[in-house]
């Protein structure tokens, strides 16, 4: 039996084939068409104005940032409960985040612990220079008020979808959210292009901006010209052609993540103490992974995962939240510690869209074995 993985990458032979005639046009390096096809696929299916794929998720939050402004001395808020990428490009900026608890419904950022922090601030004369909000395990914060409250106190919104393909919220697809959001195309994610991930804005200035920055920066002149410092973050053109090829059945990954729920939920749901994920609209989340809660006082997370590894099975605690990352030590957090439990209580299931149905009952049994 081989080792279950948690959404390892799901390629099929159409993307062999991509990616071979991506190297066969020999555009290999720096850029090439794939690219711009990537990037105006991902504009049509997300209702935005313009796109930049560059080489991870990470690299795109950074340039958002960068676009914004962000510097030395600044504040930005950000979502506490979510993998370190979604905060690192902050402190790369030289500024200082501020954490953001979950609420329980969507286990996202809580519009009323964001709207505490930014009446701190403002009473202590602060203006922060970015909201990060992210849209965890491909489902949607409250962005109706996450919005309200970012035009309010007119601070630009980014919306971190690096999980959330194929998401929605009220009807607008995940991705379009905020000034700036992006996606990551890891080898974890729904779609992957090994690395990468795409910057997007319906401001098309900003994005020419990112554009240069990710490419050196250099000045639109013969000779190499520089007017600031710029950044190697250009996806390649090859791995454009894989992404875009992915992209075909995106609606059939989700529609195989689903029925990986369903499957977990119908078959461990009545064991004592387990809840599933909410989903506040389940048709507007992308499944990425199954995600469930124990009840601390009848299951041992750690003991949990480590009996599925010896069954070699990847089974993975939620995401720690930032704000009790010992890298950010200090750092202020306003919520309700709603996140700080799910960390303590919950796992991810393996999701992937290659999981195969002998798989996945090997993964429900290991679960059941454990109680
Ligand atoms: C994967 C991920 C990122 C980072 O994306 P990379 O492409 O790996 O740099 C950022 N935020 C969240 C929530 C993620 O899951």
């Amino acid at each position: 039996m081989s080792r279950i993985y948690l959404s390892p990458p799901d390629l099929r032979q159409s993307d062999h084939a991509a990616v071979g005639s991506a190297l066969a046009s020999n555009w290999v390096a720096p850029v090439g068409p794939e690219l711009a096809l990537f990037e105006s696929k991902i504009c049509q299916l997300v209702n935005r104005e313009s796109a930049l794929a560059v080489n991870s998720g990470t690299a795109a939050l950074h340039l958002a940032l960068e676009v914004i402004g962000v510097g030395e001395g600044d504040i930005v808020l950000c979502s506490s409960f979510t993998f370190a990428a979604s905060a690192n490009p902050i402190v790369y900026c030289g500024a200082t985040p501020v954490f953001i608890g979950s609420e329980h419904r969507t286990w996202n950022m809580d519009a009323e612990a964001l709207k505490e922090a930014l009446e701190t601030l403002s009473a202590e004369g602060t203006k922060p220079k970015a909201v990060i909000v992210v849209q965890l395990y491909g489902q949607c914060a409250e962005m109706n008020k996450i919005e309200e409250l970012c035009a309010e106190y007119g601070i630009p919104l980014i919306e971190d979808a690096a999980e959330a393909l194929g998401a929605s919220y009220k009807g607008r697809p995940a991705g379009s959210f905020g000034d700036f959001s992006f996606f990551s195309f890891n080898g974890n994610k729904i779609i992957t292009t090994s690395a990468g991930g795409m910057l997007l804005s319906n401001n098309k200035i900003s994005v020419e901006f990112a554009r240069s920055l990710s490419m050196q920066a250099r000045e639109p002149v013969v000779h190499y010209e520089h007017q600031r410092i710029g950044y190697n973050y250009r996806m390649s053109n090859v791995l454009a052609a894989l992404g875009r090829n992915q992209l075909g059945d995106l609606k059939k990954r989700i529609e195989i993540r689903k029925g990986h729920y369903e499957a977990y939920r119908e078959a461990l749901e009545k064991l004592p103490g387990v809840t599933f994920m909410p989903l506040a609209d389940s048709n507007a989340v992308n499944y990425w992974l199954t995600c469930l809660t124990f009840e601390s006082e009848k299951t041992n997370v750690a003991a949990v995962v480590d009996k599925m590894e010896n069954e070699d099975i990847e089974l993975r605690p939620l995401w720690k939240p930032l704000h009790l990352q010992p890298v950010f030590k200090g750092i202020r957090y306003f919520g309700k510690r709603v996140e700080e439990t799910l960390f303590l209580n919950g796992i991810c299931l393996p999701s992937g869209s290659s999981l195969t149905e002998a798989e996945r009952l090997r993964v429900i049994q290991g679960v059941r074995g454990c109680f």
